[in-house]
This record gives structure tokens, sequence and C-alpha cells, in this order.
């Protein structure tokens, strides 16, 4: 009886033969946002209303599921550049030689490009080579020189930055918005430092964080305000992720503390990076790999140890050059000590990723997007080929498919007209309500004549979305 409006998703097939750099322009802008360590479940136990809001504009997935060492710059690299941890070489946020020892911290290592630059590119170099031009503000990876060519603007932060000023958030956001209307930039990749801080220093479970999640609610609506008074809302996508969830930390007589575990000596190793949350590398002298092994495998129940070969496929987090001989990293909980108990968190990421709190978000609103959908759970590897499609380009190799988020995006002829689920309400005689049907994906309200029928004195349209439906009590 009725004509329903079936939901078919087609592509624009991917332009291949532009010019090296010839401007040109992405269907729709897209705005990269990272809020640093958003466990998946942090708007569970906290009221979110602009989230919420932008969950029944959008497209929420369950959770994401991290790369494997869940830390920041690797974990960020693998969303810009779709490629496993292993595959793009950016194995640690610390630089390091294990040489000289030379070890650099997080902010340091932004700027080192050759840590970065391993033949992998992030999503703004190709944007740009393909004609889109592209914007990082303190998105990890953007300091550094790809094949000698960098993101077309770009912020990088201080030293002593300090990622908790939300009036300092406001004005990057309008920074951002300036970069789309003033120099009409097509992609920027906005990062904000929380809840990471907060989750660290007080825990995950912390009134701290709580109120941290409130503050990243506010900024949600006010970007979203800001979209929409700059004119953008019908021109740019917006993609909310983060890069690993956060656990609490574990203190006690149990925690993992190398150098009391019998038959392991410093002495036998040429380089360790330890004394960094849950996950370490060791690069044992020549001759003494077995050694070091054997003495630490099973030394301690809440330590995982393994030959880099030997580590899970699925964490791929095995081929690579830069991965030193042993991998370390301890169960949910646990970080891993040298010689003292050193690290005085209370929160931590780096954990196993099929821990439920490495677990994260992904959100997206937009033009292209359908409207109050819930997918299901995917790997943090399958942003990076999503964003090139809304951007329209061609991606590099990657890890991803497509094929696992594009039941996200609108069809074509939806996109003009934007999506709106309507109501068709059937009343009897006596102006009863007797039946309704909610039309998914239309492009405008149905006309009620053409769904009339005998059996009904009066046929409602009411255009709703999927948060306005009251559901009838019969
Ligand atoms: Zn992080």
């Amino acid at each position: 009886m009725l004509t329903f409006c079936a939901v078919i998703l087609t592509f624009l097939a991917l332009g291949s033969s532009i010019p090296l750099q010839a401007r040109r322009k992405a269907p729709h802008k897209l705005l990269l946002i990272s809020f640093d360590g958003f466990r998946w479940d942090y708007d569970q136990d906290v009221d979110t209303p602009n989230m919420d809001i932008m969950n029944n504009d959008g497209v929420k997935a369950k959770y994401m599921t991290p790369a494997f060492i869940s830390i920041t710059s690797p974990c960020h690299f693998t969303l810009v550049t779709g490629r496993y941890i292993e595959k793009h070489g950016v194995i640690h946020n610390m630089y390091f030689n294990v040489t000289n020892w030379q070890k650099e911290n997080y902010l340091s290592t932004q700027g080192i490009s050759p840590w970065w630059d391993n033949g992998t590119l992030p999503i703004w170099i190709t944007a740009q080579r393909q004609g889109l031009k592209t914007g990082s503000l303190f998105f990890p990876g953007g300091n550094a020189t790809y094949g000698g060519e960098t993101v077309n603007f770009k912020r990088v932060e201080g030293r002593l930055h300090n990622y908790s000023n939300e009036a300092e958030w406001k004005q990057n956001v309008e920074t951002v918005m300036t970069w789309f209307t003033e120099e009409d930039l097509d992609f920027v990749a906005l990062y904000f430092g929380e809840p990471d801080s907060v989750g660290h220093k007080y825990g995950p479970e912390s009134q701290e964080r709580k109120d941290m999640v409130r503050q990243v609610d506010r900024m949600v609506g006010h970007i979203r305000n800001r979209v929409k008074h700059h004119g953008l809302e019908s021109k740019l996508n917006i993609i909310i992720i983060a890069d690993h969830g956060m656990t609490k930390v574990q203190k006690g007589s149990d925690e993992i503390v190398l150098k009391d575990i019998p038959d392991f000596s410093f002495n036998d190793l040429q380089f360790h990076l330890v004394d960094y949350g849950p996950a370490g590398f060791l690069l044992p002298k020549e001759g003494k790999l077995e050694k070091v092994y054997q003495a630490l495998k099973g030394a301690h129940p809440k330590l995982n140890v393994y030959k880099k070969e030997d580590v899970p496929k699925r964490l791929h987090f095995s081929n690579n050059a830069r991965i030193p001989p042993l991998v370390l990293y301890g169960e949910p909980g646990y970080v891993i000590h040298s010689y003292m108990k050193f690290q005085f968190n209370k929160g931590e990421h780096g954990f196993d990723n099929d821990v439920m709190d490495m677990k994260t978000i992904f959100r997206a609103v937009g033009p292209s997007f359908k409207k109050g959908l819930i997918v299901e759970p995917f790997e943090s590897v399958q942003v990076y080929a999503l964003m090139c499609e809304l951007l329209g380009i061609t991606p590099e190799p990657h890890d991803g498919d497509l094929e696992v988020t594009k039941n996200m995006l609108l069809m074509d002829n939806e996109k003009d007209t934007g999506l709106v689920p309507y109501m068709l309400m059937l009343f009897n005689k006596k102006n009863a309500l007797t039946s309704w049907t909610l039309l998914s994906s239309c492009a405008k309200a149905p006309d009620p004549c053409s769904l009339a029928d005998e059996k009904y004195d009066v046929l409602s349209v009411v255009m709703c979305t999927t948060a306005d439906i009251h559901w009838p009590q019969w």
C-alpha cells in the first residue's frame, strides 16, 4: 500500500586524472576533531546534551577500536593514514635512538619529521597533492614534513601548553572557522588534549574527568553553533574521534617492577623504553635475547612478554624494523616500572586494544551522513578511507575498507535536500490514531493523498526527527 523511500547508496567515482596540485574543491568540507582519550562510554555517566543532539543529527558507532599500542601519536597517525602502526612506523609517542639513547618527549617528537615520514602519507598531504587545501591545529603529525611537503595551514602548541583551557579552545575553533571561510580550506584536523589529561591525573572514574566531559560536550555544541553561524552547516561534514580510552591504574604490592624480577638484569640490555604506561620495548645486548626473554616470560602474572615476531597478529605490531626485539605490555591497569615505582598517574592507556576500557568514540554529522544512525563497532584504521570518500580524493594504499563505513553515508539524491524522517499517521473515523509507520530516508514529505486508503478518513504525514518521535500509547 505504501510507497516507501528506499535507501540506495551510490558513490561518486573518484577522480584520478586531476593534474597534481591543480586547485579544486572537495564536494563538502571536512572537519576531523579529536578529543584525546575520550573513552567510548564517557558519555554514559555524564549529561552530554550536545553530543546527544549530534547523535540524533548524525551517526554514532557503538565504539571504535584503536590501534595497538594504544597511545596518542601512533593511534592518531593510524586515523589519518588508514595504516596499522607496524605499517606507518610511528611506533611510539617518543622518538628514540637505540644507539645513543636519545629519547624525545611527545611535543619534541612532533617536530622530528624523520620519525613521521616513513613513506606513509597523512590525509592532508594526499588531499593537497590532489588539489585540496588543508589545515592542522595541534593535530599529532601536523608539525612534520612529508616528502618535502607540509600541511597548508598549521598551528603547533608550545612546550608548556595548557590543553584544558576552554577559552583557548574557543579561540582555536574561531581559527578553524576562519580557515574554512576566508582561506577556503577543504579539510582541517583539530586536536583537543582532553579528556586525556584529567583521565591520567585523576583517573577515569573521577569527578574531574566527568567535569571535563561536560566541557567537551559544551565545546561540541559551541562548534556546531559556530558552524551554523558561518553558514557552513550544509557544506561541512564533522567527524569526532579519539585515539584511545583510559583505565584505572592498579596500585599495590603486585605492580610490575622489572628490577625485582629474578634473573632479569638491565645489564643485559643495550636499550630500553619503559616507565611509559603499560607498554615497553627492550633491546637486549648481542647474544642476550634468549636470556632476557626467558627471565621475563611468565615472571609476573600481569606482564605480557613477546618476541616481536610473536606479538599476536591481531595487534599488527611486529612487522617494522623500529620495533625492538622484545615487546612488553601489562594486563589492564598494570603499568611497567623499570627500577622503582616511578609512574603515579591514576589513569593510563596503551593496553591491548581488545580491552573495553581502551575503546574510543566515532561520531559524525553533516550533509553526507545519515541521521540518527547507530552503527556497529569498527577499527580506527577504517576512518581514513571514509574521509577520502568524503573529500572526493583517491586514497593511498591503506589497511581499511570503505565497505565497512559506507552505510553511514547518504545516497546522492538525499545529499541535496537532506534526509528527513517522516511519520505517516493513520486515523480512523473517530480521529483516533490507529496506525503509524516511520518513513525513513525521505528527501521530501510524501503527499498524504497519494497514500490515501479507503479504510481511513484522515491521514497525516508528520515531519519529525528521530528525537522528536513520541511513540503512541495504544
Ligand atoms: Zn591520546
